[in-house]
């Protein structure tokens, strides 16, 4: 089967036709370093990671670049309120992002984009729509985009500006509004005193690029004007990538972005878990119960990328309970192996069918309790698919079993060593009771 996406632009499956085969270029928008990503947002960044796996392990040569939002609204109020500079405040977020990409087995991005890093590319971008007549200055010398002029305006999230409230025509500062807040929004914002030190001095005046104009440029200078691949969550559809594409598009002349790819909402209690609605959970929160980053990895990869999914208690203690044991068969495997092709065929067909991770998971199940296949192959085979799954097949210690099962494993060695055969029957009966094959 060929490869292919559910494309939001189209809103139909499209198969995959990279602009300049093998070479994929994917954008996937990243954290606002204001604070800690909760679980959510991780979300957004597996699904990001399986996308470029999946290109990876399929051939490809994939370029992935991933933004650090490090100066917008919310890391401008915060880190005031936390009364550090800017770029301290945004960079304590940015390692504690790093440290948590690893506890989930994210492959690191090849290139990581700070906004500060761009802001000339950003001014270049806003010149050039001035120019071009899609841009204009307010009377506080902020720039705005005039949605009525880009006759395309409203593609991705397929709006109908015929039908646009009276007043709607307005302007709008804020990086972040909701759909029937339809403006024209803010590319350069003016300094003002709220901003505190939080301004460059461009050609534009003295201020701070708007939120989207952050994501064109970023992407554009590193991936070109025309790339593959963009991704998000659902909630970036709109405004953000709806005004990424106005700008880019306006500018350039071009067609920015081939495919559009958005992960649905991780939800708590039906609701969508934000950092807003303060009904988040850390990486800290699960370990802290006892759920490792890659119990949760396991947990996400059980649901289609752009489905939603419901966070509950329960529903993770059962991903814990397949993944621990899991991990504890495959441990169990002999090494050197090869890889069984029919299982592979299989299992490239379902990732290739728009990341399908939950036939994936179960076609693991079914390998190993295929009792014709060598239990060497059935590892090899299982650590091949492990590649685009990343769940830490490849490097398993008895360390990821749970507390409980660990200590009984020491003492059962230790009882062997004593020559305590009686003791060590015992202690693997125990171990057995919790469902762990030793
Ligand atoms: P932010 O740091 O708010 O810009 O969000 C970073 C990424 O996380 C974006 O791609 C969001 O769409 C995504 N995101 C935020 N909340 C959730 C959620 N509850 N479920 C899935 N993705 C989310
Ligand atoms: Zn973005």
């Amino acid at each position: 089967m060929a490869l292919r996406f559910y494309n939001t632009l189209t809103r139909s499956f499209e198969e995959f036709k990279p602009i300049n085969p093998p070479r994929v270029g994917i954008y996937s928008c990243g954290p606002t370093v204001y604070g800690s990503s909760h679980i959510g947002n991780y979300r957004a960044y597996i699904f990001a990671d399986i996308l470029k796996r999946t290109l990876s392990y399929l051939g490809y040569e994939v370029k992935q670049v991933m933004n650090l939002t490090d100066v917008d609204d919310k890391t401008i109020r915060d880190s005031q309120k936390a009364g550090k500079s800017l770029r301290d405040f945004t960079e304590y977020f940015t390692q504690e992002f790093y440290k948590d990409r690893d506890l989930l087995n994210i492959a690191s991005a090849d290139i990581y984009t700070k906004a500060t890093d761009y802001i000339n590319e950003m001014v270049s971008i806003i010149e050039t729509l001035l120019a071009k007549g899609y841009a204009y200055k307010s009377e506080d010398g902020s720039v705005y985009f005039s949605i009525e002029k880009d006759k395309e305006y409203g593609k991705l999230s397929h709006l109908d500006l015929g039908t646009l409230k009276e007043g709607a025509s307005g302007r709008i500062k804020a990086d972040e509004y909701e759909k029937d807040n339809v403006h024209d929004f803010a590319l350069w914002k003016s300094w003002d005193k709220a901003d505190g030190d939080a301004y460059w001095e461009t050609s534009l005046g003295k201020g701070r690029p708007g939120w989207h104009i952050e994501c064109s440029a970023m992407s554009m200078k590193n991936l070109g004007q025309s790339f593959d691949i963009h991704t998000g969550g659902v909630d970036n559809i709109f405004p953000h990538h709806e005004n990424e594409i106005a700008q880019s598009e306006c500018a350039t002349g071009k067609t920015f972005v081939k495919y559009w790819m958005h992960n649905g909402w991780l939800l708590v209690d039906e609701k969508k878990m934000a950092k807003s609605l303060g009904n988040f959970y850390l990486l800290q929160d699960l370990s802290e119960r006892g759920i490792s980053p890659l119990v949760f990895r396991y947990f996400l990869l059980g649901a289609h990328y752009r489905s939603k999914l419901n966070f509950t208690w329960e529903a993770i203690g059962g991903a814990r309970t397949a993944y621990e044991r899991l991990a504890a068969e495959i441990f169990e495997l002999p090494s050197h192996g090869n890889i069984n092709q029919n299982y592979k065929n299989k299992f490239t067909e379902f990732i290739s069918d728009d990341l399908g991770t939950p036939r994936a998971l179960a076609l693991i199940w079914e390998i190993l309790k295929d009792s014709t296949l060598e239990p060497a192959d059935k590892k090899a085979t299982i650590l091949d698919f492990d590649k685009v799954l990343g769940l830490g097949l490849d490097k398993l210690e008895p360390l990821i079993l749970p507390y409980n099962v660990q200590a009984l494993l020491k003492e059962r060695e230790e009882a062997r060593r004593a020559k305590n055969w009686q003791l060590a029957d015992e202690i693997r009966r125990k171990i057995e009771g919790l469902g762990y094959v030793v």
